[in-house]
């Protein structure tokens, strides 16, 4: 019975990451599928889905059986997913169908229990304070030793922190910053690089904190 338990435990949770390094390869996988669609990488028809479906599966109900059957591991990335989503994104009236790749954004809201609805918006609370909380530019008050721009580079430290705030998937935000080739002119180098990875760090502590920020 056990290793049937661990067969099914194992199946659930290859579904779903369980770091931020598997959060962000699905990421790209996504968007790499999303961009597919559009004709924009005609040269990668081969790209494979690491997730089935190349999406993740809906998270309501995810959450319901990570409950029901105690399989823990899975419920921060469910949890943030289901954070990302509007009441109006609900399965039941989407025509997932005809549209794979929306339907891996889609919850059955009617799924979630009163708990772990006071859960999912305790977390989203903390997530809109993360920024503020945990987000720490290093350079924010030193002097640049190189070229910058003190006050563009004000301006961009305080740009990434307000959209961070504002965005409900604040891991994509932060992620896409830190992929931007440059941050324009009067910000040198090596400030850009700080930047970088202080947002690197962000991110990290902030996978982290999702147990807690959840009360899973
Ligand atoms: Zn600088």
């Amino acid at each position: 019975m056990n290793r049937f338990r661990q067969n099914i435990v194992g199946q659930v949770e290859q579904n779903w990451p369980l770091t931020l390094r598997q959060w962000d390869e699905l990421g790209s996988q996504l968007r790499a599928i999303a961009q597919l669609a559009r004709g924009d990488l005609d040269n990668q028809l081969d790209l494979e889905p690491a997730y089935p479906g190349g999406r993740l599966p809906e998270p309501a109900s995810a959450i319901r059986l990570a409950r029901e059957r105690n399989i823990p591991t899975i419920l921060p990335a469910a949890f943030y997913h289901l954070s990302r989503l509007s009441i109006d994104d609900d399965w039941g009236e989407t025509p997932h169908c005809d549209q794979p790749l929306a339907a891996g954004y889609t919850a059955e809201w009617n799924l979630l229990t009163a708990d772990d609805l006071r859960c999912l918006l305790k977390g989203q609370a903390k997530l809109r304070q993360a920024p503020r909380d945990i987000l720490h530019f290093t350079y924010r008050t030193d002097r640049c030793p190189e070229t910058c721009c003190s006050m563009k580079r004000w301006g961009l430290l305080k740009e990434i922190e307000e959209t961070c705030i504002k965005s409900p998937d604040v891991l994509r935000v932060a992620r896409e910053y830190i992929e931007r080739k440059t941050y324009g002119d009067g910000i040198c180098h090596l400030c850009s690089s700080r930047i970088r990875h202080d947002l690197a760090t962000f991110r990290h502590i902030l996978w982290d904190m999702l147990t807690d920020y959840f009360c899973i």
